[in-house]
């Protein structure tokens, strides 16, 4: 299979990538095995610990592969999407639910606001997943314990809209236009449990792509941020 020079580019770049979201966990797991073969009296306690944090370094690069194939895939069309009728509404509130233990850690309350009577769209359900749970998952992700998380659904001009809006710790102007990017990170350089890789955003516009939709996002610093999805209605739709 011939690339050509735009798609070398981009494999060079994502390989640059994975070496670099590896490289960081890879060396802490190799520190903490390296601290336990150098110290076979260390305690029970002690070698629990540090188990448990290779466990969530390895977590954290499978992670990485996975997200990053998928980014790949979904980026260059090499997908296939299995398309349904879907109630956008009603699998929000599916999604609410699968993150509602994430939701009550953080004492955030996640409400799902509706229209009457909304025309369901023709999607991939998983894709449409994941790309509703990439944004909930930073809305909890990036608002403080105790806040609020709406998702809005309503129809507007042969398109169905879905809004995760969050209060909480918004991002600047400057920032807003870049964090569609791959890679992404405000104000972060480096890879933690916490912080995802950069690349959920970017996942979440190449699904809305793949269904003829868009994206876009309002946010103001320290009072929150609206990310949303729109996606055209099929015609005869809400039949
Ligand atoms: P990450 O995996 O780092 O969360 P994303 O692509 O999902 O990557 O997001 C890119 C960046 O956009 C994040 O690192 C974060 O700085 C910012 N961001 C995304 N969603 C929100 C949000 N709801 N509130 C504040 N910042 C956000």
């Amino acid at each position: 299979m011939l690339l050509d020079s735009d798609e070398k580019e981009g494999n060079i770049h994502d390989l640059a990538i994975v070496c670099h979201e590896l490289r960081s966990p890879l060396t802490s797991i190799q520190g903490f095995v390296e601290a336990m073969l150098d110290d076979p009296s260390m305690s029970f306690e002690q070698r629990t610990r540090y188990l448990t944090l290779v466990l969530d370094q390895a977590r954290l690069m499978a992670r990485v592969v996975s997200d990053l194939g998928d980014e790949y895939l979904l980026r260059t069309g090499r997908v296939s999407l299995s398309l349904e009728s879907i109630d956008l509404a009603g699998l929000a509130r599916t999604i609410v639910e699968q993150f509602s233990i994430k939701a009550s850690e953080k004492s955030i309350i996640v409400d799902v606001v509706s229209g009457d009577g909304l025309p369901p769209i023709i999607a991939d359900r998983y894709r449409l997943s994941q790309a509703i749970g990439n944004l909930l998952d930073n809305a909890l992700r990036y608002t403080p314990e105790g806040g609020n998380i709406v998702i809005t659904v309503n129809a507007n001009n042969g398109s169905v809209r879905i809004a995760v809006s969050d209060n909480g710790i918004g991002i600047s102007e400057d920032e807003l236009g870049k964090v569609w990017e791959q890679s992404y990170r405000v104000k972060t350089k480096s890879i933690s449990a916490k912080k995802g890789m950069g690349l959920g955003l970017a996942i979440v516009r190449s699904i809305a792509a793949l269904h003829g939709g868009e994206t876009g996002a309002e946010s103001v610093l320290g009072k929150g941020s609206t990310f949303w999805i729109t996606f055209p209605v099929c015609q005869g739709g809400g039949k």
